[in-house]
């Protein structure tokens, strides 16, 4: 076994703290991940702090890890040691079922393995549960490890991980590109990303954020138009306009109003998750034909196909770096959007 150093978590309301952790010996198809970089979700915080409940403690949070790989077991072809490689929000699926035979390891039907907080055995992660990306060690089936091409720097590269395949897949799936006009709601970690890769695409991109204070970062990212949705004028001017509205905000949102902003066919996909339900008036859907839809990250092929399609665009994360012991701080800024756009912890301070 390797011991790691970490930073965990030991309840709702603690802070987190330096510790070590074990890492299993490589199986035959196991990889051996030095951490470099892992970046901070909105996911790490509200499992951390106990907002979505059943969080196990001590809890180890990071599904945006970035590295070298440091060894691998005996039967592993896909990466080599040296490798520049990547690990998101799942580590395990059973690679049977429908949908993992589809590429679609989020939804596998025997339930995915995530990154951390999932209950495995003690063979599998001494302690029972996993331990995410916030130490310095990983060790990870070859499958779920994906290759950060040469030209992403490994910083800015984490955060897509998660981050990135979360508004890659939707882009995709509602064919966003020439010709389509993409509305992003909210310019936090999620959807930075997303401006991005909707104007790599091609689409015409506008950002909805609640004012304009980060209107010259979202034009420079590629976003044609940026509207403040404070004013109430922004509902009736832009009625009737977009193809694909991406909401990335986990905020409570007048949804049926954002829904009245799509055109014939248009499609609102909730990518954010809010605590209560959503309200929609049929009219509103009935009218246009309009559809209410939602996504959550994606599977692995189309997570390597993401990091490949940044690599090619010179897509990154906007990234803050923080050192090991800043995480708590880190954690209040992000929750008062205080962060351009998404802090990565240096593992090298771990
Ligand atoms: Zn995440
Ligand atoms: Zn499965």
């Amino acid at each position: 076994m390797t011991t790691a150093a970490a930073y965990a978590i030991s309840a709702p309301d603690g802070r987190f703290a330096k510790t070590t952790i074990e890492r299993r010996e490589l199986g035959p198809h196991d990889v051996l991940i030095d951490i470099k970089y892992a970046g901070i979700c909105h996911s790490d915080i509200h499992t951390a702090r106990n907002e979505w409940h059943g969080t196990t403690y001590p809890c180890v949070p990071g599904h945006e890890i970035a590295g070298l790989v440091a060894a691998v077991g005996s039967a592993v072809t896909k990466h080599k040691v040296g490798d520049r490689v990547g690990v998101g929000c799942m580590v395990d699926s059973c690679g049977e079922c429908r949908y993992c035979l589809m590429g679609e390891e989020q939804v596998c039907q025997r339930g995915t393995t995530m990154t951390y907080n999932t209950k495995v055995s003690e063979e599998y992660q001494p302690g029972g549960v996993t331990f995410g990306g916030y130490t310095t060690q990983v060790v990870v089936t070859e499958n779920f490890v994906l290759s950060i091409p040469d030209s992403l720097p490994l910083d800015q590269a984490a955060p897509l991980l998660c981050a990135g395949i979360t508004l890659y897949s939707p882009l995709r799936k509602w064919n966003a590109g020439p010709g389509k006009k993409v509305a992003i709601i909210g310019m936090g970690g999620l959807g930075h990303v997303g401006v991005k890769l909707a104007a790599a695409m091609g689409a015409e991109v506008t950002v909805l954020s609640s004012t304009l204070s980060k209107q010259e970062d979202g034009l420079r990212f590629g976003a044609k138009d940026y509207f403040a949705t404070k004013d109430r004028q922004t509902f009736r001017d832009l009625r009737g306009r977009f193809d694909l509205i991406l909401n990335t905000v986990s905020a409570e949102l007048p949804v049926d109003d954002y829904m009245k902003l799509l055109a014939l066919d248009g499609t609102l996909v909730i990518l954010g998750l809010p605590d209560n339900n959503l309200s929609v008036g049929p009219f509103t859907l009935a009218g246009y034909r309009r559809a209410l839809a939602g996504s959550m990250i994606g599977g692995i092929p189309q997570t390597q196909e993401m990091l490949d399609f940044c690599a090619e665009h010179g897509i990154g994360a906007e990234i803050e770096i923080i050192s090991a012991d800043q995480i708590d701080e880190a954690y209040d800024r992000a929750v008062g959007s205080d962060v351009r756009y998404r802090f990565v912890i240096d593992a090298s301070t771990m």
